[in-house]
């Protein structure tokens, strides 16, 4: 009888250490699983998330020290920068052609399906020039909900912000290059220089050229898309006040055509402002030694979108004869 007591006495204490035990594991994985924001939070963000990034690389986890081998999906994670998207009413998004050296999406919208392919670029001088991404976006805008003013044998392209880092950095002369210090509209692979002289040139902050033709990803998104579609002209909008210049070095006669339409219906000066700056790498030039009639086009300021004026210089640039 004794013995049998003794031995349900060891048994019921076996059991004991074992649910013991048993909650001990539980009260850890739970202060685990509340506690795990608080640390992931506790190794901060690095100073620039996305950053040199790739849209398409993966973020390191193991900046976290996670002692977890799959991604925790309740860790802070690196977030690839992105303005506020323009996205229209219908929730029609552009076409991503590519992407900023801080991983931003430069989109082109698309409106029409004829065989006469025309473009507008905007905002290749970024936040400097942020009056001609609001002017494509109200472009845009304007197009979705008016389809009719597309003839039926034209297709229109509205890239509306070819540097979105600087757009984002900045609304004044900070904005105006790329996030390597590169004027885009020195970039283009035609008449490419490393340097020039500055006199009569934008000169309010340092900026370069590239380090080669076409260094830049956004030089190099428009480069693809203007090597993989026939464009017949094409308008890049600037600002401000200097008026219309055609593409070509020299001049382009087709271009100087087409800037001698535009300026009949635009009070944009053509021909344009001579301050003496001798203009390199530049997307209209680029765009003429693709068989485009292109200009560089600069608003009267910059602030406002002179938007029923480009309304006009839309329907030239829809219907003019190459
Ligand atoms: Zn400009």
């Amino acid at each position: 009888m004794g013995k049998r007591r003794r031995e349900r006495g060891w048994v019921t204490l076996a059991w004991l250490l074992n649910l013991s035990g048993l909650v001990g594991i539980a009260i850890v994985l739970v202060a685990y699983w509340v506690l795990q924001p608080v640390l992931a939070a506790a190794h901060g963000e690095p100073a620039q998330p996305g950053a040199n990034l790739t849209a398409t690389s993966t973020p390191f986890s193991g900046l976290y020290y996670l002692p977890t081998v799959t991604r925790n999906p309740r860790s802070t994670e690196i977030v690839v920068q992105t303005p506020t998207p323009f996205v229209l009413a219908n929730g029609q998004r552009g076409t991503v052609i590519g992407y900023s050296v801080s991983a931003r999406p430069i989109e082109v919208y698309t409106f029409g399906q004829g065989e006469k392919h025309r473009m507008i670029v905007a905002g290749i001088h970024g936040g400097y020039e942020w009056n001609t991404i609001a002017l494509a976006d109200e472009l845009i805008t304007y197009i979705a909900e008016n389809p009719q003013v597309i003839p039926s044998d034209v297709t229109l392209y509205i890239l509306r912000n070819l540097n979105p880092d600087g757009d984002a950095r900045d609304h004044g002369y900070d904005g105006r290059v790329n996030d390597h210090g590169v004027d885009l509209n020195r970039n283009f692979p035609t008449n490419w220089a490393a340097e020039w002289n500055r006199d009569g040139c934008w000169d309010y902050r340092p900026t370069t050229a590239g380090t080669a033709p076409a260094s830049e990803p956004e030089t190099r998104a428009l480069v693809a898309f203007l090597q993989s579609h026939k464009i017949e002209a094409l308008i890049s909008y600037h600002s401000a006040a200097l008026g219309i210049f055609p593409g070509g070095e020299p001049w382009d006669q087709d271009s100087v055509r087409f800037a001698e339409a535009i300026h009949e219906v635009a009070p944009y000066p053509f021909p344009p402002i001579d301050l003496g700056c001798k203009f390199s790498g530049t997307l209209a030039d680029y765009a003429v030694s693709r068989g485009a009639v292109a200009v560089d086009m600069e608003l009267a300021n910059h602030k406002d979108t002179d938007f029923k004026i480009n309304l006009k210089v839309l329907d030239v640039l829809l219907k003019f004869e190459p």
